[in-house]
């Protein structure tokens, strides 16, 4: 799946939303989220970003590594 990390925290530029084929990218109160059950790994999302939030789960930088376990108990949770 892919991931979007902190760059996104209070900015929600959501133009990565517009590029989601499966629709799978959702607003949380701070930040965009993708559903890693939804995301189909196309990475149509990851360079309309304007501030390079997106990653795909193996490619993140260390600082962020927390942030799949992260989002999947997001969605788990809902
Ligand atoms: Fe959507 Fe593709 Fe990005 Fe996954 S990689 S969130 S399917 S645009």
């Amino acid at each position: 799946t892919y991931v979007i990390a902190q760059p996104c925290v209070d900015l929600k530029d959501k133009a990565c939303v517009e590029e989601c084929p499966v629709d799978c990218i959702y607003e949380g109160p701070r930040k965009m989220y993708i559903n890693p059950d939804e995301c189909v790994d196309c990475g149509a999302c990851e360079p309309v970003c304007p501030v390079e939030a997106i990653f795909y789960e193996d490619a993140l930088p260390d600082e962020w590594s927390g942030y799949p376990t992260a989002e999947r108990e997001v969605f788990a949770a809902t």
